[in-house]
């Protein structure tokens, strides 16, 4: 087999820390070319020296000087800003472009590495929430593989190898509740960005600890899942189950549900998506069902979850929609983390921003870069930002 070259964006992330885990079991397999990050530039210094990379990419252009400098002694090509990052999607050395950006900045990548020919393993699911329609009319013109990362659905795709379309009857997406999952309604107004980031289960990046909390993420998931499977909205169901073993299921036709089983540790389906179809050798730590003998599961409480309910709304008008409600909730959640809004102002400002967006039905990804400035805009502006 062909040595696989790889392109990382965000590498210095929960999900890119974690492929890097992956990569390192594989070296006959896999051969890392590019980082991406955004901040985190000693990190990725680090990074660039052990995987002996050709090229990195830091976003923040002000670290640009520092990552030079703590890389002079080699011979990586050391880059900075937007279109760098663009650069490395497209016309760069890899076949395979992981992308665990985190909001907007991976919408422009995914597309362009389609364009290129590459195949995707997808962690940065707000590509799918804006521009779900464009992303997967590429990929198949292209005839470009999309592997999600996502958990859910990684376990959903693992759920349909072999089936037949007409067999699906509906996809169940599992929702482990978030860290504010046993914190009364009336308590929400006055939860701590502290207390938000303790997820039960996962251990992940800021910003969809939050999301998680809210459950926009399992809207955001609900969203992608149309996408990826394309299927009826109508036909993806959302469970709470607390213990987060069951990663998502399949109801077929006939009365049978599979469901995918594992720890709460996204190796798997990292390793999953990058070494599809096969599967790793190891597991990085094995799963026993008899340490779970009473697994659960339970409806959505909708009155204090209202973010499920809008992402079905958003995925009904479709257009810019999607993207208004992914715009403001990025400006929301990165205010509560800075003590400048109320956790339950983060819903609110979604709301606002899609009762006052100038929507427009059949967007180009043009039309999406300005959907996103107004509704950031608009989240500014209702937050007093
Ligand atoms: P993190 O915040 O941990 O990491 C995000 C990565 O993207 C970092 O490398 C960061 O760089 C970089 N980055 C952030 N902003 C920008 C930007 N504007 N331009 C370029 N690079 C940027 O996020 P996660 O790893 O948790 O999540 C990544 C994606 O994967 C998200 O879309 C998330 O929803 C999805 N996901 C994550 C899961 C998880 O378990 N973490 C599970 C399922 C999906 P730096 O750190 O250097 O600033
Ligand atoms: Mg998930």
């Amino acid at each position: 087999m062909s040595i696989e070259r790889l392109a990382i964006l965000g590498s210095t992330g929960s999900i890119g820390v974690q492929t890097l885990d992956i990569v390192r079991r594989y070296p006959e397999r896999f051969k890392v070319t590019a980082l991406v990050a955004h901040s985190r530039w000693e990190m990725l210094a680090a990074q660039a020296r052990e995987f002996e990379v050709e090229s990195v990419v830091i976003g923040d252009a002000q670290h640009y000087e520092a990552l030079k400098d703590a890389l002079k002694d080699t011979n990586v090509e050391v880059m900075a800003g937007s279109d760098a990052i663009n650069h490395i999607a497209s016309s760069y050395r890899s076949d395979t472009v992981v992308n665990a950006l985190v909001g907007y900045a991976g919408l422009h990548p995914t597309y362009l590495a389609i364009e290129s020919g590459k195949r995707i393993a997808l962690a940065n699911k707000e590509t799918l929430v804006v521009g779900g329609d464009i992303i997967m009319d590429a990929a198949k013109r292209k005839g470009v593989d999309i592997l999600p990362i996502d958990s859910e659905h990684s376990a959903i795709m693992q759920c349909l190898e072999g089936e037949k379309r007409k067999a699906i009857r509906n996809l169940i997406i599992t929702c482990s509740g978030g860290a504010l999952r046993d914190v009364p309604s009336e308590e929400l107004v006055n939860v701590t960005p502290e207390r938000a980031l303790k997820h039960p289960q996962w251990s992940m990046g800021a910003k969809i600890t939050i999301d998680s909390a809210t459950l926009v993420n399992k809207g955001f998931e609900v969203i992608e899942a149309r996408w990826l499977f394309d299927i009826e909205p109508e036909r993806i169901k959302v469970v709470v189950h607390p213990q987060s073993i069951v990663h998502s299921m399949v109801e077929f036709t006939d009365g049978a549900v599979k469901a995918q089983l594992g720890n709460a540790d996204m190796h798997t389906p990292i390793s999953y998506a990058l070494l599809y179809p096969e599967r790793a050798e190891e597991a990085m730590e094995r799963f026993s069902i008899l340490d779970y003998p009473t697994l659960t599961f339970l409806d959505v409480d909708r009155e204090k979850y209202p973010a499920l309910d809008i992402a079905y709304e958003v995925l009904e008008r479709g257009g810019t929609a999607p993207c208004t409600m992914n715009g403001a909730n990025e400006v929301a959640v990165a205010a509560f983390l800075n003590h400048k809004c109320r956790y339950t102002d983060i819903v609110a400002s979604i709301r606002y921003a899609l009762d006052n967006t100038s929507f427009e039905k059949h967007p180009t990804l043009a039309t999406y870069d300005a959907a996103n400035i107004e509704a950031r805009d608009l989240a500014r502006r209702f937050l007093k930002l």
